[in-house]
């Protein structure tokens, strides 16, 4: 019964041992309530509850203390709070380390708030590819943080992996995307042989040059954090969406529909724009459910 008991237990985990993920955001980089929405962020508005902070993922070590930011969201001073009540204070306020995709307003300026205007921190790490890391270094206001020593920028080369701490490695892959001032990262995540795909943007699966379908079929991965910033075409009636391209949610799930489930069950849709259902539509959740996808959901924690 016991041996029964610990199989089930270890189906689905994560990081075996010590590590886990937190949701600490779900929303795209303009959040949700949205500026402008009038309609379904309106109810966000009234409820709190209701509302989702910036996409944002923190992997967490408990045998070290120590813990990585994924983005420095425009939300990031409260998700730093949000961390810390999720975490019962366990860990220190700041991150080891902030590992940064790309120069989207949704994922570097949480960065603003470690500067001497708010926090005045000390030597923060922070990761990126290498024109993120250059972009940081050579636009104000971003820096003065570096200047003054609040962050230092560490660049990441593409294809490669680093070790954060004992066993736990973060590999950083290009993706394509609207590249105005840096290029766009994803990230593969393990601890011994486990771990999670985060790729919060990318235009389409099919511009890209690696096989989504085979990076989540890896069964090292558990978890696939994927860009489901729109749920389908039309979601934008008075802007053309081909200026801000994404797969869409019925084109991913078109991708997987085919494969087993337990192959459905590691995709967590993010990311998620102020139009798309899965934030506030219950039948439309629940179609996506009912086919062995899963919605990332924010505070939870993926172990
Ligand atoms: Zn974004
Ligand atoms: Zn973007």
């Amino acid at each position: 019964m016991k041996v029964l008991l610990t199989i089930l237990l270890s189906i689905g985990c994560f990081f075996s041992k010590a590590q886990e993920v937190v949701v600490l955001g779900t929303a795209q980089d303009g959040g949700f309530p949205h500026i402008g929405c009038q309609n379904d962020c309106l109810k966000a508005h009234k409820n709190v509850n209701r509302a989702k902070y910036v996409t944002s993922l923190a992997l967490v070590d408990r045998n070290s203390k120590k813990w990585w930011l994924f983005e420095a969201s425009p939300d990031m001073d409260r998700q730093l709070q949000y961390f810390r009540e999720l975490t019962d204070g366990d860990y220190p306020y700041l991150p080891e380390g902030i590992f940064i995709t790309h120069a989207h307003i949704g994922h570097y300026t949480g960065l603003m708030f470690l500067g001497r205007e708010a926090l005045g921190a000390q030597g923060v790490k922070v990761y990126s590819l290498p024109k993120m890391s250059d972009f940081i270094k050579s636009n104000g206001p971003w820096s003065q943080l570096v200047n003054l020593k609040n962050i230092v920028p560490i660049t990441l080369t593409e294809d490669s992996a680093i070790t954060v701490s004992d066993g736990v490695s973060v590999e950083v892959f290009a993706v394509p995307h609207r590249d105005e001032y840096s290029e766009t990262a994803g990230f593969k995540v393990l601890s011994g042989d486990k771990g999670f795909l985060f790729i919060p943007d990318i235009d389409k699966w099919y511009k890209w040059d690696r096989d989504i379908l085979e990076m989540v079929n890896d069964p090292m991965i558990s978890y696939a954090f994927l860009d489901a910033t729109f749920f389908d075409a039309g979601e934008l009636p008075n802007r053309p969406m081909n200026e801000v391209p994404h797969p869409f949610v019925s084109e991913t799930m078109a991708l997987f529909d085919e494969e087993p489930t337990h192959l459905k069950r590691k995709i967590h849709f993010i990311h998620l724009n102020h139009t798309n259902p899965l934030l506030f539509d219950k039948r439309k959740r629940s179609e996506v459910l009912k086919k062995g996808y899963k919605i990332a959901e924010q505070g939870t924690t993926y172990d």
